[in-house]
């Protein structure tokens, strides 16, 4: 045999080597994508075997979210509303065996008019019929008056229905409306 053989016999295992990497970093990225662990089998067996999952991984979005919160409540506190959000979670999921929350993102920001919201998102795992189970949830929290408040604007006195933030009579918008509170409306399993 020849040094020709050779030589493409060393050019093929190369390539094959190169295109295995790639193949690989790929495979661990789609994987890190799609279910937050780069390890693929890791992460299919994780979803046919729930019970040993890993806790489930979040979208944080905190950091691309906050500066627009911010801008709309120049004070408002993250940290603060995150305690509420499992202060609500553990309310809600109260009774359940050995309750533990892992983690609280801020997933969604919906900056409407009349009423602002935020979503967020919370990993939690408890025991269920004899094994742990991993849950994710979804937690709305959203910016509004109390029903009833009879708030008024500070312009012209016009009444503001609950939520409402700009005055329907006279178009003042009203920063922080009297009795204007944070609450959770909403909580969902994702
Ligand atoms: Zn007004």
């Amino acid at each position: 045999m020849g040094w020709s053989f050779w030589g493409g016999f060393l050019a093929v295992a190369l390539i094959l080597t190169v295109a295995g990497v790639l193949l690989r970093n790929r495979i661990r990225a789609f994987s890190r994508r799609i279910f937050g662990r780069p390890d693929l089998l890791g992460a299919l067996e994780a979803l046919e075997n729930p019970a040993q999952a890993a806790p489930r991984s979040l979208n944080g979005m905190d950091r691309l979210l906050l500066p627009q919160i911010l801008r709309d409540f120049p004070d408002f506190d993250l940290r603060q509303a995150k305690e509420a959000a499992k202060a609500y979670l553990r309310e809600n999921l109260a009774g359940k065996e050995e309750l533990r929350i892992h983690n609280v993102v801020l997933s969604q920001y919906f900056p409407a008019l009349v009423e602002k919201t935020m979503v967020f998102q919370a990993a939690v795992s408890f025991r269920e019929g004899g094994a742990t189970v991993q849950k994710r949830y979804d937690l709305s929290y959203a910016y509004r008056l109390p029903g009833g408040a009879g708030a008024n604007c500070p312009n012209c006195g016009g009444v503001l229905a609950p939520g409402q933030l700009q005055c329907a009579y006279c178009g003042t918008w009203v920063a922080n409306p009297m009795g204007a509170v944070w609450s959770f409306t909403r909580m969902e399993e994702t």
